[in-house]
């Protein structure tokens, strides 16, 4: 199993080949948000290459395989500012480093807009060789891949903590709350980005759910959670295991739960 190389709401389509300024497209485009993450699609070895597609990285897999990840983020603030360089924090992962190994689904950078894509729609320009260097149309690899909750983040940075903000609920039993989840907030990086799905959370008995109301909030039980109400979830610390990134039922246990009304 692969890993989606970027986290979050996507859209593509099957246009390699497709003609372009100078040739043909070698690639898939991945039409995202500016600073969305970017995932190791394998797990394998990296290595930063800025040039004319911007701020560049390659990863060859264990696979054999080599991946390219084009036009990653060059902008320090919310528009297309230019200002941030092909740097760590701003292209690229904090801390990573050419000939880093990195595992699947481990944030290795960011959407963006940098060469010859800028001023238009960031997206990740994701591109699959052989290893004999041929490249091959990455779109069947891509609906393969399995789309995650959130990336795991560099070995040194330890556990992680999730915050999912603006969720709704959809249903809840006594012991589990399902909810449609939009922006997700991962310490200890402060990653924050929009990722809309649908995520059952387990709720141990010793959670802490609270109400929020006029006077204040008030501790309840997750039976009490009203479907469509706002809630905000945080996880424990803990760190992640590829189950958990994918966010499949009861893997992630909710710490605390505010119902919001
Ligand atoms: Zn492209």
């Amino acid at each position: 199993m692969t890993a989606f190389p970027v986290v979050g709401n996507v859209t593509y389509i099957d246009d390699w080949h497709d003609a372009r300024p100078g040739g043909w497209h070698e690639g898939n485009d991945i039409m995202s948000v500016r600073h969305q993450p970017a995932v190791a699609f394998e797990a394998g070895r990296v290595d930063k290459m800025p040039g004319s597609g911007g701020c560049m990285l390659e990863l060859q897999g264990v696979s054999g395989m080599v991946y390219w990840y084009i036009h990653l983020n060059n902008d320090l603030g919310p528009d297309n500012d230019n200002k941030g360089g092909c740097k760590n924090g701003v292209a690229y992962a904090k801390g990573l480093a050419d000939g880093d190994k990195v595992r699947r689904g481990e944030l290795v950078g960011f959407v963006g807009d940098s060469g010859d894509a800028n001023g238009i729609q960031p997206h990740l320009h994701f591109e699959v060789h052989r290893p004999n260097g041929t490249p091959i149309n990455p779109f069947e690899h891509l609906n393969d891949a399995k789309h995650l909750l959130f990336p795991r983040l560099r070995p040194g940075l330890g556990d992680v903590t999730l915050t999912l903000k603006g969720a709704k609920v959809l249903s809840k039993t006594s012991s589990t709350i399902t909810v449609r989840t939009k922006r997700v907030v991962v310490a200890p990086l402060g990653l924050s980005f929009v990722n809309r799905r649908k995520v059952t959370f387990a709720v141990p008995v010793d959670a802490n759910v609270e109400r929020k109301g006029a006077s204040g909030y008030s501790t309840t039980d997750v039976s009490s959670a009203q479907v469509g109400e706002r809630t905000r979830v945080t996880t424990d610390t803990f760190a992640p295991t590829w189950t958990q990134q994918r966010a499949l039922a009861e893997s992630l246990a909710a710490a605390k739960i505010l119902l919001l009304g």
